[in-house]
């Protein structure tokens, strides 16, 4: 048998293993539906539990357990220069695996190596707290690490994931297994080599392929302590039970989004037409914070919807070209699942009014779909109220800021909002009022590794990045002293 040029083993005890179990999963790129030689072997439950074994041992008695914060942060910051280092061949893989433009590349990577920096400098300053024994006890606040946690992925940034989950809990000393989603697990592969050139200590860093069933192993594995999870809102209820339902262990879900975009009549109309439509487009539309419910001050509607469907039409006009070359940020959908349920979406929007611009499939080969735009759609159907996560926009339009903010809670997710105006009252007072985890004003909604960033509703819960990130891999312990004696 002719070996595969790409990495498809597990990555367990800084080692490449050969997986117990002898599913594998098969790959195909999305630009032309071609198969990709990549037959990725599957985590299964024996697979699992040498992964949480390895992760145990290094976090109770390996080197790892006996790392001060700046030790940490040495391997942290080691491992964010040889992201960057493997920029092209990261990137390269999303490309070819699920499509992700390289221009998404270039945001990502260094996206993670920068997550990696951050938190490195937090691993030396993680503190207690203690009150006086005024009371005639002492009391002492420790934060400690969780232990083994764990990770599973969407599939449309995996390496970004990894920096947002797995930085944060080295950060805190814990030791991490991270699942990549089936549809982009080549990329995570290859960080393997990454980790051990970094200096990680065995069993620090596992890396895992599957599907869902391996992430409900993890999910509802015994010695896992922590699971982040990013992905659907339908899917992260499933990890909360099965994490409820196994040993209670603590979960942060980065879940889906219906993310409205407000924009005012005193809006800078060139800005806001760029970031609402070429900002919605990148990655196709395939972007969780995608504000891809528009929604737009009746005064100026008719020339912004003008505007946006030349944008929509001048960047439909490149679609299609190989996303492994050039600065392109749209690509095709992921894969012909993703493709079938994006198209079935526009066929229910053309039930209730044709859209303006798109709608079909662009191309004769590949996952390609034409950015599509609705105006005025059902706004109880699902086009406008369910997560369609390609390059599908609706734009609504309202008459005052009141109708606006209730148009733009009206949703049963609250992950990210945008507001357009030149009133910065304005922009505060109704970014108070709207329902959302996250809100940017003037702007597309760029996570910040300083800010954190998570969902309201059934967009999750906890949150991401920032000192909020590091805290939710830390748990707080009392101890009391009897001065007493
Ligand atoms: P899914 O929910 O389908 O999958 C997410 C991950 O969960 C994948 O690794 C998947 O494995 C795994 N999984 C599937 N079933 C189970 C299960 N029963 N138990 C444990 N794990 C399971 O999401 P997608 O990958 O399709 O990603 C798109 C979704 O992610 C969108 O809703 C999007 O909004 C959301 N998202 C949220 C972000 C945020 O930060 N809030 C960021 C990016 C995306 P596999 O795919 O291998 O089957």
């Amino acid at each position: 048998m002719v070996a595969s040029t790409y990495e498809t083993r597990l990555f367990i005890n800084n080692e490449y293993v050969t997986a117990k179990s002898s599913e594998t999963l098969s790959l195909t790129n999305p630009f032309d539906g071609s198969g990709v030689d990549a037959p990725v072997q599957v985590a299964g439950e024996e697979d699992v539990d040498i992964a949480v074994a390895a992760a145990e041992a290094a976090f109770k008695s390996g080197p790892w357990s006996t790392y001060t914060g700046a030790q940490r942060a040495k391997c942290m910051l080691k491992f964010a220069d040889l992201l960057e280092a493997n920029l092209q061949e990261l990137a390269g893989l999303d490309t070819l695996t699920m499509g992700a433009p390289m221009g998404m590349g270039h945001f990502v990577i260094p996206g993670a190596a920068q997550t990696f920096r951050y938190y490195a400098g937090w691993a030396d300053k993680i503190e207690g707290e203690s009150f006086a024994a005024d009371d005639g006890t002492y009391k002492i606040i420790r934060h400690e690490p969780l232990g083994v946690c764990a990770g599973i992925a969407a599939w449309n940034a995996p390496i970004l994931y990894v920096g947002w989950k797995v930085a944060p809990a080295l950060a805190a000393g814990n030791t991490f297994i991270f699942k990549s989603s089936e549809k982009s697990p080549l990329s995570a592969l290859v960080l393997g080599k990454l980790v051990i050139e970094a200096g990680f200590p065995p069993g620090v860093i596992q890396f895992l392929s599957g599907g869902g069933k391996t992430g409900a192993l993890l999910a509802s594995h015994m010695k896992i302590s922590k699971i982040s999870f990013t992905g659907s809102t339908i899917t992260g209820k499933k990890v909360q039970k099965l994490a409820l339902d196994s040993n209670m262990k603590s979960c942060t879900l980065e879940l889906g989004g219906k993310s409205p975009a407000l924009v005012f009549d005193d809006a800078n109309i060139p800005n806001a037409v760029g970031s609402t439509a070429d900002g919605f487009l990148i990655n196709s539309g395939q972007v969780c914070v995608a504000g891809s419910r528009l929604l737009v001050q009746e005064a100026i509607a008719p020339a912004f919807i003008e505007a946006v469907k030349e944008r929509f039409a001048a960047i439909s006009a490149t679609l299609g070209t190989d996303p492994s070359g050039g600065a392109s940020m749209q690509g095709p959908m992921a894969d012909e699942a993703q493709f079938n349920r994006v198209m079935s979406y526009i066929d229910l929007g053309k039930k209730f009014s044709a859209p303006v611009i798109g709608g079909n499939r662009k191309g004769d080969k590949g996952f390609f779909i034409e950015p599509t735009l609705f105006i005025n759609p059902d706004l109880k159907g699902k086009v406008f109220s369910e997560e369609i996560f390609g390059p599908v926009l609706s734009i609504v339009t309202f008459k005052t800021e009141e109708e606006a903010i209730e148009m733009a809670n009206d949703t049963a997710t609250g992950l990210s909002a945008t507001v357009y105006t030149s009133d910065i009252t304005r922009a505060l007072r109704v970014s108070a009022k709207i329902d959302s985890g996250n809100v940017s004003i003037n702007a597309p909604h760029l996570p910040s590794v300083q800010a954190p960033f998570g969902g309201f509703k059934e967009s999750g819960n906890g949150k991401e990045l920032g000192k909020y990130g590091l805290q939710s891999y830390l748990k707080t312990k009392t101890v009391l002293i009897n001065m007493k004696l």
